[in-house]
């Protein structure tokens, strides 16, 4: 068979600990037999990010912003712990957070779905995306713990001479203060994010907040997607049959809860937060959660929604097998490789990249899968592999299909 060929590089970002070892394996064994592979390669891993300060993130991010499509693998994020173990120069900014902050995006999160494993909420059909604004409120947050009888104020100086003065509470006991901010710019590319991401996958878009409670904080987010909804993303909504909508994040939850799925559900930082892992969680497996960046110009950053599975690798350095799942991963490079193919018009790469999915999902739905998965079916008696059993597995399917 001829090599599926590529027109543009795709930005490949190598990384650390078990995904890295599965990283190799995905490309060995499931892409490069079948497509002549173009990328540009930066080596995220911890060891290279501390010889460059840092600098190979950037250049990744911005290459992202050059090529317009990326696929990266989990990378460590330096602690205490990780600056002796590395010993590091400085510990280095998450990748994540770095890249993020290049291209201004927002991490669209969604669980695979496979017959054999069942989602806790049994209406549950069809995948739920997580939109999460990954920018200010708590995150960038500044506390203060009140020591004593007094008052709190919120005061604002603007540049222009413009102030606000609001007793936030007369305290008459110790207790505790929050301040966080948002900024519109920032909103505003959370907002296109998600309209062109539900006009991409061709999903219905929720928005909730709490704005009956918080009438200026809240309602400057629902104002700002309603506004930049009507302008720019209404008509095409409405030619897709889609549907945007803004509702209470109380009322959210319950209309999650009751729904079959297949819609995208974009909530503010904290929010998305917990919501996520809910989310994740009552689909099966945090090893079965694709992620994926957008930038509001359309660039997309693909990977796996986990870490570097530490303790796996810890245990394959002993010389232990290990059962990691590498699904997430494969999905990185398919989601990654179809975009390519249809930014490109490869319609074969795109093609592929839909088969190597087939693949996986067929290898589980005939009861091939790794450990992690194996308590969680319901039916049937799977088989347990490791994880190259589990990618030589797929590639045999693979293999029929092309
Ligand atoms: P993790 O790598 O996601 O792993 C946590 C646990 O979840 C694992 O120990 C394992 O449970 C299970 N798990 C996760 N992915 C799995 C998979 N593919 N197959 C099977 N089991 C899987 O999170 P972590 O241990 O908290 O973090 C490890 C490192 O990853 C940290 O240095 C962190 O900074 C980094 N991290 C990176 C990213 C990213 O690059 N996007 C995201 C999160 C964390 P069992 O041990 O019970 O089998
Ligand atoms: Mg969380």
């Amino acid at each position: 068979m001829e090599k599926i060929q590529m027109t543009t590089p795709l930005v490949e970002m190598d990384g650390d600990e078990m995904t890295r070892i599965i990283w190799q394996m995905i490309k060995d064994e499931l892409i490069t037999p079948f497509v002549d592979l173009k990328t540009e390669y930066y080596d995220l891993g911890l060891k290279h990010r501390d010889e460059t300060s840092d600098q190979v993130t950037k250049d990744a991010g911005e290459a992202i912003k050059k090529y317009g499509v990326g696929v990266k693998c989990a990378t460590i994020t330096p602690n205490a712990q990780r600056m002796e173990e590395y010993s590091l120069h400085e510990m280095w900014k998450s990748p994540n957070g770095t890249i993020r902050a290049i291209l201004d995006g927002t991490v669209f999160r969604a669980p695979i779905i496979i017959d054999s494993i069942k989602p806790v909420v049994k209406n549950w059909e069809l995948p739920i995306t997580i939109a999460r604004h990954a920018y200010g409120d708590l995150y960038k947050g500044t506390e203060y713990r009140v020591p004593e009888k007094g008052k709190a104020e919120l005061i604002f100086t603007g540049e222009n001479g413009a102030t606000f003065h609001e007793t936030i509470y007369d305290f008459e006991c110790p207790g505790i203060l929050q301040g966080i901010y948002n900024k519109d710019t920032s909103i505003e590319s959370f907002a296109h994010s998600c309209f062109k991401y539900a006009i991409n996958t061709k999903q219905d878009l929720w928005f909730s907040a709490k704005d009956t409670i918080s009438k200026k904080y809240d309602m400057n987010f629902r104002n700002i997607f309603q506004d930049i909804y009507e302008k720019e993303y209404k008509e095409e909504f409405e030619k897709l049959g889609l549907e945007y909508f803004y509702t209470l994040i109380d009322d959210a939850v319950a209309r999650v809860i009751r729904s079959k799925g297949g819609f995208i559900w974009a909530l503010k930082n904290y929010d998305g937060d917990v919501m996520s892992d809910m989310v994740s969680t009552a689909f099966g497996s945090l090893a079965m959660m694709t992620s994926v960046l957008v930038s509001p110009d359309g660039n997309f950053e693909f990977e796996a929604a986990h870490g570097t599975v530490t303790r796996h690798y810890y245990k394959y350095l002993d010389g232990e097998e290990t059962s990691t799942n590498p699904m997430a991963t494969i999905y990185a490079w398919s989601g990654a490789l179809k975009k390519r193919g249809e930014i490109d018009g490869l319609a074969d790469l795109t093609s592929f990249g839909e088969k190597i999915e087939e693949a996986c999902v067929e290898t589980l739905n005939e009861g091939i899968m790794t450990k992690d998965l194996i308590g969680l079916v319901e039916e049937g008696t799977p088989t347990a592999v490791n994880t190259e059993g589990f990618i030589k597995a797929v590639r045999e399917r693979l293999e029929a299909k092309l």
